[in-house]
């Protein structure tokens, strides 16, 4: 079994919890090391209940609390090489860097991990696929558009978590400056609710388990719109969704 559970999903911080066996890692960590114990305490575990952290990609709110946490901790950090050259003077705490091929599975524990690349405005940003040889979770979050890998590696999955981080008629008309618009709407930016739907709309979502909406926009999404768009796509009751917030992240959940 895999089980899974959000620290908070955002652009003021994230962190994914994805646990089999006796193998617990955490994806990103945008937040501070007493935010990051106190969130991970809220969901029963010590930052010394870790294995490893995973770093999707250089952004702050994936990264900010990586090097603290690694060298307080003493965890191992998998990242590219993109990604760890990025990361600028918090590459020298990290205590144990492996760098990984962003297409290249590899095994932590008893989690098989399955990178994939992404169009994002980063240097190497590198997404997910997590199995414990039988089911498998999807985290596709930062991402501009999909991509025929992309659709390849989420089809079939038993669990996702993908991005809808804005709905784009409130991002054209909300407060943002237009060069900060074009950016989150651009091919290297952020999905927006009707390409998420598409996404799922094009690939098997015959065995989803639980599908998690994630990186919501504050400003420029809600989570009913979230929800309306991927219901229509998954033809679903809208409570069967389920958003990984911000503030309170997200309890655990099962995948069995
Ligand atoms: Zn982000
Ligand atoms: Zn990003």
């Amino acid at each position: 079994m895999i089980r899974f559970a959000s620290l908070g999903s955002g652009s003021e911080g994230n962190g994914l919890l994805v646990e089999a066996g006796s193998t617990r890692l955490l994806i990103d960590c945008g937040f501070n090391l007493g935010e990051t114990k106190a969130r991970l305490a809220r969901l029963g575990l010590d930052p010394s209940d870790l294995a490893a952290v995973l770093v999707t990609h250089e952004h702050e709110d994936h990264a900010s609390g990586v090097a603290r946490l690694a060298r307080r901790y003493e965890l191992p950090v998998y990242l590219t090489y993109g990604t760890l050259m990025a990361l600028g003077p918090d590459r020298a705490m990290l205590p144990n860097v492996k760098v990984i091929d962003g297409h290249t599975p590899f095994v932590i524990g008893d989690l098989e991990l399955h990178p994939y690349p992404v169009p994002h405005d980063a240097r190497e940003p590198a997404q997910y696929v997590f199995s414990d040889g039988d089911r498998r979770l999807g985290l596709l979050t930062d991402t501009g558009d999909s991509t025929p890998h992309i659709q390849r590696m989420l089809s079939g999955l038993d669990a996702l978590v993908l991005e809808c981080n804005h709905d784009l008629e409130l991002l054209m008309n909300g407060p943002y400056p237009p060069t900060l618009k074009r950016r989150i709407a651009g091919k290297f930016g952020h999905l927006d609710n009707d390409t998420s739907a598409r996404i799922v709309g094009g690939i098997d979502c015959s065995r989803l388990q639980h599908f998690v909406a994630a990186h919501l926009s504050l400003q420029n999404n809600t989570p009913d719109l979230a929800r309306a768009a991927i219901c229509a796509a998954l033809n679903c009751a809208a409570e069967w969704i389920t958003i990984a917030t911000q503030r309170e992240g997200l309890d655990w959940r099962d995948v069995s």
